[in-house]
């Protein structure tokens, strides 16, 4: 029994059994709406699924949405931004969706997104980009341009842990750090902590490599600034490094063997696994682009690198994620709340619902998945697009958030 959430009478919930989930033909889906432009991509994204699992199954299949909520309205509803009952759900049910929450700068409540990520232990964030044919693009060759990043999302400098500039506990922090270990911090320093730990990196790094093999993909790329933060990030390359040659050596090989061992030239069937300095990596995936495929970051490093990879196919409006554990995978668009077009009916939906997307692969409605995406596909072709498509495209015709999700389902 919930409080405010209402279990859908025609739902089954899913469950999972042994290493997988069972997927009912009703399952019940959490869906947290979001704020800002959260209200109107949810609107279309649910339409659009709807539709396709209806086309795909003839009834047979059909989603049980289950509203639960976190930011504002949970707010109005709880007088808290993330109620306990909105993550018993999500643990209980496994699949969820959400659209993008506020989150204050510089003070105010801790993001509530990093809360739902660490409390459900959802370490992996796991954000695909690649290219839509006919999208505008400040680049030359956007279509060279197929990566996934698996960015970890437990820990890092967004564990949470700081402490403000002036507070009884940064003076203690400051002063033990200044006697005890002979630093010479200021002190009037704000801290944050960055932990990077053993566990977070192998979770992190296993699951990628899963992907990489599971999809045929060519290599996996350990993304890190470990020239300078040598134990946390230069740690994070070492221990992934360790974890593939370990877990997986028969499927890998590492990117110094390839020149040791083979001249240069990966052995066929063999994923590469290399590692790139972050900076040269924000480089590279624009001069080298196809040299890139499954790329592992730790948390900040991975937060840059999708939003910069999103703009290199058009934009955030394209960029999908999913903060997935062991079991539970909670869907959602890479980027915010975008408050400036909230409730306007204009901005681009294809985000959260080539999230909807990958929800549906991950619970084997592949049929329903490959027809939004043809639906999307076909819509940018015949270039009936949303105003942030609009603007990079010439000769296009520009339609509203609700119509643009009315033509994928014609197009369908
Ligand atoms: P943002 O909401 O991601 O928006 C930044 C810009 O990106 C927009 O002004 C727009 O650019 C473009 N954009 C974002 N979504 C788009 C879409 N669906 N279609 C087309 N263009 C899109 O970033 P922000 O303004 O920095 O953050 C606003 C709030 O969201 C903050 O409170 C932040 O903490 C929160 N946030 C939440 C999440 C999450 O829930 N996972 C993630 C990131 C940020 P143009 O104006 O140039 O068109």
């Amino acid at each position: 029994m919930y409080k405010h959430i209402e279990i859908p009478k025609d739902g089954q919930p899913i469950k999972r059994k042994g290493k997988k989930l069972a997927i009912p033909n009703r399952p019940i889906i959490p869906f947290i709406e979001g704020d800002g432009i959260g209200r109107d991509i949810s609107k279309a994204t649910r339409r659009v699924v709807d539709a396709a699992v209806e086309k795909a199954y003839k009834g047979r299949k059909r989603i049980a949405w289950m509203d639960i909520y976190a930011g504002e309205k949970a707010y109005e509803l709880y007088r808290e931004w993330l109620p306990q009952e909105t993550c018993d759900a999500i643990k209980k049910y496994y699949v969820a969706i959400k659209g993008p929450l506020t989150t204050p700068i510089g003070g105010g409540f801790r993001s509530l997104n990093v809360s739902l990520r660490q409390i459900l232990n959802l370490y992996a964030c796991v954000r695909p980009v690649r290219y839509f044919k006919g999208v505008g693009s400040p680049v030359t060759h956007p279509e060279k341009l197929d990566v996934v990043i698996y960015r970890e999302n437990t820990e890092d400098v967004y564990a949470g842990i700081e402490w403000k500039k002036g507070s009884k506990e940064v003076k203690k922090v400051i002063n033990w750090l200044n006697k005890s270990m002979k630093t010479n911090i200021r002190n009037d320093s704000g801290i944050g902590i960055k932990p990077i730990s053993v566990t977070g990196t192998k979770q992190l790094v296993r699951k990628a490599i899963e992907y990489a093999i599971a999809n045929k993909r060519s290599s996996v790329t350990l993304v890190h600034k470990g020239n300078i933060m040598k134990y946390t990030e230069g740690a994070f390359r070492d221990w992934g490094y360790k974890l593939a040659v370990t877990e997986f050596r028969n499927k890998v090989v590492t990117e110094d063997e390839v020149w040791d061992k083979y001249k240069g030239k990966a052995p066929k069937g063999k994923i590469v696994i290399k590692d790139r300095i972050a900076d040269s990596m924000f480089q590279q995936i624009l001069t080298r682009t196809d040299e890139y495929d499954v790329l592992a970051t730790p948390n900040l490093n991975g937060d840059y690198l999708s939003d910069a990879c999103a703009a290199q196919v058009g934009g955030l409006g394209m960029a999908a994620g999913a903060n997935m554990g062991d079991y539970i995978g909670l869907f959602e668009a890479t980027h915010g709340t975008a408050p400036k077009y909230a409730d306007k009916d204009m901005i681009n939906p294809s985000s959260l619902i080539l999230s909807a997307v990958m929800m549906l692969e991950y619970m084997g409605w592949d049929k329903a998945a490959k027809l939004i995406d043809k639906g999307i596909a076909k819509t940018i072709t015949k270039k009936t697009v949303t105003y942030d498509l609009h603007r990079q495209m010439k000769g296009a015709k520009k339609v509203g958030t609700s119509e643009y999700a009315t033509q994928i389902i014609k197009n369908m």
